[in-house]
């Protein structure tokens, strides 16, 4: 225990931020930063005796003081660093504590307690090498601060001892006011360790105290021993008076001592409510088993009870109703474990789930905002737009209008399911996709009889389940993906689903029940039109989308794409920026579709590249660096065992700047092409790719048109030793093959005319076999607007001289050199930009199909239009056609 000691004039002080020590505790810290370092180096571990330094509290500017009375009314304590930052100039700038990015006035109080050391060690902090002290301190006697100076990195204080002599002390000893008190103090403080023995079952150890220790340290020792606000703690070190400090004490010890009685009450009581708890569950499964053993189940009836009234809130038409009940009664007839007991039950849970009468209500349609929605969602398309609220002011106009149903047709990625999505949202209904791709059999849109094993619903009635309204817009995704086998034809049923005769009793075979599908919006969506059976396409109205233009993409990347994927990575422009010149590499180089999906997929790609960088340099910032909560001490421990108490020393005006700049926001990741690089990988496309791959004769670039939209497709042709055979391979329909045995007949017939033979009657043909390959052969090919391309490549194969790189054709080619027209025109010159390609070469009828290409398109080509097949050589190889050559010289 502390006795008297002699305290030097000035001391080093350790400043505790919203915390005290009290003369007579016992506390360990741990010292970390710089300032606290160096005082215990200086000041304790290079003494030879045991150091005193003097531990004064500061105020943290966030902890104000409640009133101003709280501090000053026992001992008329008052804020040191008030006074300081009136004085500032004159004084070192460390009173400015927290640097010069923290203007905020931190208050030293004026008293603190000189502190001794009892135990110091040091250690050494791997791999950075810093030095860190714990130090376990006794606090002695209270101090009053003179003066506040810094020494290096510490600060000291001129200070005046507080303590009573030994002669004033005596003659309080006498006066009946402190006998009184400190019997009432001591009377609380046994009644204390009485409670914590009891808790505890440790011995009397600390009743010793109690007669040893004089009562005005009892006082400090006992408060030090639990938790009590920073506020309570300062009033305390301010009692400076004795007797104010013994009725303090008592005051706190007291509502100590209520606070645990308190909670030991809430502790039986809980206690009580446990074993209660627990003694039900256990009845409760005896109880189950019992009624298992009886083969009575309590909890299927409430089952049932909840599907009867979940059935009654369904909103049933009457004659379903009446189905539904004739099916609730033969389920209650049940037992659990009867075979159709289940199915039956999934069943009614249908009728009880689907949106029989639920509708999501219809708001006004606003057209200017559905505009303004379109065009806030979606870049360009302004045809499509146009369309789109066309439709939507017939629908305003006559609400039941029997419109067509609207089928966006297009490559992948083109936004037709957003197009949709938009629809819906501007006419405030719920959106659901169905997607019909690869759907073969009729069951997917019907359902099965529930007379089958493992029967559903159809995926329509299944969709309405999902959404939970009658009234939604259904997008039939990929309706062109639906083919027909044996098991039925899934395009008849749609047809039923799209025919406003016929969709009010809609009857899916599982339901078997006629179901109202004329609320809902049908939209539909294809890659290609063709596929698609006639009658369906008669109820559908077709409009196109065609890929977009590469400039079109970057507008879309940058106002679209990259806001959104940036948000949906938890990422904003602060932390990664993607210049325009890196998206349109992107573009070039990782991309060749029509859509834009594939560039959002590298766009997302970059921003996860991103969100790892982010998310490791946030983790990097020391977020709990030095800001540990002290530990409460407890009076058990300092009275039972006198064990140590824990706590961290905050540093003041040393690492704060640090910190600050750790959260400070760092310039953002700017995407370069060697990000790009390390990200998406080498390139994947360049325009080099046509030269190379025309380089040798018996080569020609071809324009195809397939379900992602517009394509490059070059044909290869080649001779060798035979007998006169055609070989084709590339998994060729019929109709492309057709084509190739016309190409050839046509370079064979014209064999001498093109300069192919020089004798007139020689056969092209003759000892040699020919072999033409679409490459790419995985992908299945047909189709006659391979014609020209075809007869191209025979041409530069038997004249040996090579197509020019920079032309594509397309035309469909007769028996007679005529060059027809083809479809997909658009498509196919946006392929051919989107390749690099300079010079297309298309039938002259195709010409009015031009007026629908961009101009930004059309401007950066040259278009040649052909009529015959010898326009088309003419224009494809270098310097014209041979003949022609020949005739020129
Ligand atoms: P699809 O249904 O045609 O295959 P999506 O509607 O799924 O394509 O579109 C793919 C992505 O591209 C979506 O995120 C969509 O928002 C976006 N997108 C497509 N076209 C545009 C456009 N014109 N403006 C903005 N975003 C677009």
């Amino acid at each position: 225990m502390a006795e008297s000691v002699e305290l030097p004039g000035r001391l080093a002080i350790l400043p505790f931020r919203n915390k005290v020590l009290l003369p007579g505790a016992i506390i360990r810290i741990r010292c970390t930063s710089p300032s606290s370092v160096k005082l215990v180096e200086q000041e304790l571990w290079q003494r030879e005796e045991k150091g005193i330094i003097g531990i004064l509290p500061v105020r943290d500017a966030a902890v104000e003081a409640p009133s101003a009375g709280s501090t000053s009314s026992a001992g008329g304590g008052t804020n040191l660093g008030e006074r300081s930052s009136k004085t500032q100039e004159e004084t070192s700038d460390s009173h400015k504590l927290g640097g010069k990015n923290q203007q905020e006035v931190i208050h030293w109080h004026n008293r603190g307690v000189a502190a001794r050391a009892l135990h110091l060690s040091r250690g050494v902090e791997k791999p950075s090498g810093r030095v860190t002290y714990i130090v376990v301190l006794e606090g002695l006697c209270r101090f009053s601060v003179q003066e506040l100076s810094t020494r290096g990195t510490y600060y000291t204080a001129r200070i005046t001892p507080l303590e009573m002599a030994k002669a004033e002390m005596d003659q309080v000893e006498q006066d009946p006011d402190f006998v009184a008190l400190s019997r009432q103090f001591k009377a609380t403080a046994m009644e204390l360790i009485s409670v914590l023995e009891q808790k505890q079952k440790t011995g009397g150890r600390t009743k010793v105290l109690l007669e040893t220790v004089p009562v005005h340290k009892l006082a400090d020792i006992f408060v030090a021993s639990f938790e009590i606000n920073f506020e309570e703690q300062l009033c305390m070190l301010d009692s400076v008076d004795v007797k104010v400090r013994l009725s303090k004490a008592t005051e706190l010890v007291d509502r100590h001592l209520q606070s645990i009685r308190v909670a030991e009450k809430i502790t039986q009581k809980v206690e009580g409510q446990l074993s209660k708890s627990q003694k039900e569950f256990l009845l409760r499964q005896q109880m189950r088993a019992i009624k298992e053993e009886l083969g009575d189940n309590d909890d299927e009836e409430d089952d049932v009870a909840a599907l009867e009234r979940k059935m009654q809130d369904a909103g049933m038409p009457a004659n379903i109703w009446k189905h539904a009940q004739r099916e609730l009664r033969r389920l209650k007839k049940m037992q659990p474990q009867q075979p159709g007991y289940n199915s039956s039950r999934v069943y009614l849970e249908l009728l009880a789930d689907l949106p029989w009468q639920t509708a999501s209500e219809e708001r006004e349609l606003d057209l200017k905002a559905a505009k303004e929605r379109l065009d806030i969602d979606h870049y360009g398309l302004a045809k499509v737009k146009k369309r789109i609220i066309e439709y939507l002011a017939v629908r305003k106009l006559k609400p039941d209008a029997r419109g067509p149903v609207l089928c966006f047709v297009g490559p992948p990625g083109v936004g037709k399911t957003s197009l949709a999505s938009s629809i819906a949202a501007a006419l405030g209904r719920k959106f659901i996709r169905i997607s019909l791709g690869g759907v073969k059999d009729e069951a997917d849109i019907r359902g099965h009889r529930r007379t089958y094993i493992g029967s559903m619903p159809g995926r329509l009635i299944d969709g309405l389940k999902r959404v939970g309204v009658c009234n939604p817009v259904m997008l039939l995704d990929e309706i062109d993906k639906t083919g027909s086998d044996v098991r039925g034809d899934p395009a008849s049923a749609l047809l039923e689903v799209l025919d406003p005769e016929q969709n009010k009793t809609f009857n899916d075979h599982y339901l078997n029940l006629p179901f109202d599908l004329s609320k809902v919006i049908f939209v539909a969506t294809a890659n290609r039109v063709q596929p698609i059976p006639p009658a369906l396409l008669d109820r559908m109205e077709v409009i196109e989308l065609p890929g977009y233009t590469p400039e079109e993409k970057l507008r879309i990347a940058m106002r679209h794409l990259l806001p959104r994927v940036l948000d949906q990575h938890g990422l904003s422009f602060d932390f990664l920026q993607i210049p325009e010149a890196m998206v349109k590499l992107v573009i070039q180089r990782y991309t060749r579709e029509a859509g834009v999906r594939n560039l959002e997929r590298n766009l997302a790609a970059l921003a996860r590249a991103a969100a790892v960088r982010v998310a490791e340099r946030d983790h990097a910032v020391p977020l709990t660096k030095d800001v540990q909560r002290l530990d409460s001490p407890l009076l058990d421990g300092r009275l039972a065992d006198e064990a140590e108490v824990e706590m961290e020393v905050i540093p003041i005006g040393v690492d704060n700047h640090d910190i600050s700049n750790a959260f400070r926001v760092a310039s953002p990741f700017i995407v370069d092409e060697t990000m790009l690089e390390k990200v998406l990988g080498p390139p994947k496309y360049d325009d080099k790719e046509t030269a190379e791959r025309v380089a040798t004769p018996g080569v020609s670039v071809g324009l195809v048109w397939t379900a992602f939209g517009g394509e490059v497709q070059f044909v290869e042709a080649t001779a060798m030793g035979g007998k006169g055979e055609l070989h084709l391979t590339g998994q060729l329909g019929d109709v492309i093959k057709e084509s190739a045995q016309i190409a050839l007949t046509w370079v064979r017939a014209r064999a001498t005319e093109l300069k192919l033979t020089t004798a007139v009657e020689s056969n092209l043909l003759e000892g040699r076999d020919v072999h033409i390959h679409f490459p790419a052969g995985a992908v299945p090919k047909d189709g006659p607007s391979a014609g020209v391309t075809l007869v191209t490549s025979l041409v530069s194969l038997f004249s040996q001289r090579r197509v020019r790189a920079d032309t594509a054709m397309t035309g469909e080619m007769t028996l007679r050199g005529l060059v027809l027209p083809v479809g997909g025109v658009k498509d196919k010159v946006l392929a051919a930009h989107r390749y690099g390609i300079k010079r297309v070469i298309l039938p002259e009828r195709n010409f009015k199909d031009l007026a629908e290409v961009p101009a930004a398109v059309l401007s950066s080509l040259e278009i040649l239009l052909a009529k015959r097949m010898e326009d088309v050589l003419e224009q494809a190889f270098e310097g014209g056609c041979p003949w022609r050559q020949h005739s020129k010289l």
